[in-house]
């Protein structure tokens, strides 16, 4: 009976201390994860990442007439489009063959073909306003 009390303290003792260490070493890691995904994100951002989601322009494609158009970055257009009047704007986005270098240019939907190849594009990526223009988009006045 009298080495009860002592066992629990010891046992007390032990499980604060390792506690203890244990919430030292989620710190640790804590720390080590968040400066693990900085690197990670600004490595990212670099390149591949900022080409993809950055541009200077926004296209457009008309539904209804066929309209191809493009308007400043800073300037979004509604559904409605300046060429017919009809609700049938679609933002487009662009997609990149690797075989051919070519930028497919089309309304967001899920693994267009190339248009000059005829392959299954994935990776989507914003067109610039030098690949609105070469697609045949033609810019709104503000
Ligand atoms: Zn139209
Ligand atoms: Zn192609």
């Amino acid at each position: 009976m009298r080495r009860g009390p002592l066992i629990l303290k010891r046992m007390r003792w032990l499980s604060t201390n390792r506690s203890g260490t244990w919430q030292q070493g989620r710190r640790l890691l804590l720390g080590c994860g968040l400066v693990a995904a900085l690197v990670a994100a600004t490595a990212c951002t670099k390149d591949a990442a900022v080409e993809a989601s950055d541009s200077d322009a926004n296209g457009y494609l008309c539904a209804k007439c066929g309209a191809k158009l493009y308007t400043d970055r800073s300037v979004f257009l509604a559904l409605k489009c300046p060429k017919c009047g009809r609700e049938g704007l679609l933002e487009v986005v662009g997609y990149f063959c690797a075989k051919d270098n070519h930028l497919t240019v089309v309304g967001r939907k899920a693994a267009p073909a190339c248009e000059k190849c005829g392959a299954t594009l994935s990776g989507m990526r914003l067109p610039r306003e030098k690949d609105l223009k070469a697609w045949g988009a033609t810019q709104v006045p503000k």
